[in-house]
């Protein structure tokens, strides 16, 4: 590999140099105690990593990984210093502990909105301190239990010092990879989408309650598996193990060390297991400049240590990779076996006292444009929310392919062939505009498996990718692929959006007012290549304010007015009814 390939085949590099420093650290530059240090870091690592599963990747702030940690210490002690087991029984259980508790309060706690969220993993949390307090005979209660013993496997013991601490390391080398495996590329990007974009991620047929589900009973095992090596590091097992600073400390070092990046937990446990040490001196004023140490890690690196460390890098690398050539998509455009794409009938939407869908019957050809016109606040947007699953009828049924979608999650909605763009453009705001395509490429052709929690193998994000360019480029996107998509103007986010959408190779296309913020030349685009996804069976239904730009496409156009529908027919004839007129377009032409 020549210098630059080296230069360029991060984050291998950074990552090999870390481990030889810390090596060469633990194996010559630390003492017994600093070992102890070392290794302690090393199980905390171990428990970020679980908890930037759900905190980080999905963004819900669960309170029960100090739990998890504890229930794994617990596990652990019980099963070595009562019954003496081997690690190879003990260390398997202690992940299975807390997973299985995890597994009982997952199902009801991760439909619950954020904070309620927080507090059902608290619960958990007290919870499983008060069982700790009271089960005495199996606990040892407040005492807690002395006596774990050294890590043994058959004949083999784990001798304190550097042998537990390399074995400690190993055991983060190997969570890290698996770690890494289960969140890069297109399930990365799922779940950045899920927590950033949640109703773009339902666009896209992803499942978050699916997700988090998986990222809970993750963060159980990964919690689990470092109190049980702390358990073996320590010694004893007291309910110290299970309070609630444990938790407090794995939120600050993910906090600090980075949300989302292996390496941030990494990071984030080495410093804020090492900051007591360094700042010992300090006597009384201790906590004082460790407090202020953390919060000037936060303002210095408000999305942690591991991204400003990988935005360092970056700048160093000479050049960035090619991107994959733009490859035409292998599948064929889908199409309903059924003559209505898409099929509303006498669905209705209120909400409180204004009807904003009133009845509407209204069905959506395979490989037809109907356009939907109305003044504002006609009803389009909800009429779009009702079928596309992002809202559920009052009233009325809504069928995808001739099959009943009343009432299922937009997810499920989308999964059946329907895609849609949203009135105010939503984004992945932090992906370049290739990649929001791309996640739309990855995910047509199994969303489940983004947010499964396996590993998946290489090469799928490059095709994705490949996909994408074309599909960008089609779209008009090509100059601006590779920006981040809060730096697109309107018009450009606009042609992301209808991009992603067609890319999933839909039923049905839905479009809300795609034309908003494009030039006169961009609408002409967007008109031939949605006129060329029609032809290949493709039905579209788009609502914009632009007349003509919408009767110059469309096969039939359907007016709303407060709710109801009040015209239906060819542009021609919807052009000059009395009611359209009265009703939207006035004098217009
Ligand atoms: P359009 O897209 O045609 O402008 P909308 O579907 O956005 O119309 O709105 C239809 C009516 O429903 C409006 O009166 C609007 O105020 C009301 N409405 C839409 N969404 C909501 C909501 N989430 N809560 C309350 N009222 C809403
Ligand atoms: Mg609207």
């Amino acid at each position: 590999m020549t210098a630059r390939g080296i230069l360029d085949a991060p984050p291998a590099l950074p990552l090999l140099l870390g481990a030889v420093a810390l090596g060469a650290y633990a194996a010559f530059g630390a003492d017994e105690y600093a070992l102890r240090v070392l290794s302690t870091a090393g199980t905390f690592a171990l428990l970020v990593m679980g908890y930037q599963f759900v905190f980080g990747h999905l963004g819900a702030l669960s309170l029960a990984q100090g739990a998890f940690f504890g229930l794994g210490a617990y596990a652990t002690a019980i099963l070595s210093s009562r019954y003496g087991l081997d690690f190879s029984v003990s260390f398997p259980v202690s992940i299975a502990v807390p997973v299985i508790a995890a597994a009982i309060v997952a199902a009801p706690v991760l439909r619950l909105e954020t904070h309620y969220f927080a507090l059902a993993t608290l619960v958990l949390a007290q919870g499983a301190l008060v069982a700790v307090l009271n089960w005495e005979t199996l606990t040892g209660g407040a005492n807690g239990l002395p006596g774990v013993g050294a890590v043994r496997i058959g004949d083999l013991a784990v001798a304190r010092g550097l042998p537990m601490a390399a074995f400690v390391w190993c055991a983060v080398g190997l969570g890290a990879l698996l770690a890494w495996r289960l969140v890069h590329g297109a399930s990365g990007m799922a779940f950045a989408c899920l927590r950033d974009r949640p109703l773009a991620a339902a666009a896209l047929g992803l499942d978050g309650a699916h997700a988090r589900h998986g990222a809970f009973l993750m963060s159980a095992a990964y919690g689990g598996a470092a109190g049980a090596l702390h358990a073996h590091l320590s010694g004893v097992v007291s309910p110290e193990s299970i309070e609630f600073p444990v938790m407090v400390s794995c939120l600050t070092m993910a906090v600090i060390g980075g949300r989302a990046r292996v390496a941030g937990a990494i990071i984030g446990a080495l410093l804020l297991a090492h900051l007591p040490e360094w700042f010992r001196g300090f006597e009384r004023t201790y906590l004082i400049a460790y407090g202020a140490a953390a919060l000037a890690a936060v303002i210095l690196a408000p999305a942690g240590l591991a991204e400003l460390f990988e935005r360092a890098w970056d700048r160093l690398r000479t050049h960035h990779p090619a991107l994959p050539t733009p490859s035409r998509p292998a599948t064929a455009p889908r199409r309903a076996a059924t003559s209505a794409a898409l099929a509303l009938d006498k669905a209705s939407k209120r909400f409180g006292g204004v009807v904003a869908v009133d009845g509407v019957t209204l069905d959506l050809k395979a490989g037809e444009i109907l356009a939907l016109i109305g003044a504002n606040g006609s009803g389009k947007s909800t009429l779009i929310n009702l079928a596309t699953g992002f809202a559920a009828p009052d009233g009325g049924r809504i069928a995808v392919d001739g099959e009943d979608v009343t009432g299922d999650p937009a997810h499920a909605v989308a999964r059946r062939g329907v895609a849609r763009t949203f009135q105010a453009t939503d984004l992945v705001e932090d992906s370049s505009a290739l990649d929001n395509v791309a996640l739309a490429c990855a995910a047509r052709v199994g969303p489940e498996r983004l947010t499964n929690w396996r590993p998946h193998g290489r090469g799928g994000m490059a095709a994705a990718r490949a996909e994408a360019r074309w599909w960008l480029a089609r779209f008009g996107g090509a100059q601006t692929e590779g920006q981040k998509a809060r730096e697109l103007p309107a018009g450009a986010r606009r042609l992301v959006e209808c991009a992603r959408a067609a890319a999933r190779n839909p039923l049905a296309l839905v479009l809300d007012e795609p034309g908003a913020g494009l030039s006169a030349a961009e609408k002409t685009a967007l008109a031939e290549r949605l006129r060329e996804l029609a032809r290949d069976g493709t039905g579209i239904l788009i609502a914009d304010h632009d007349t003509e730009f919408l009767f110059a496409i469309a096969d039939r156009v359907a007016c709303l007015d407060r709710g109801r529908l009040v015209a239906l027919g060819s542009p021609q004839d919807v052009r000059t009814d009395p009611a359209v007129i009265a009703a939207y377009l006035g004098n217009a032409p």
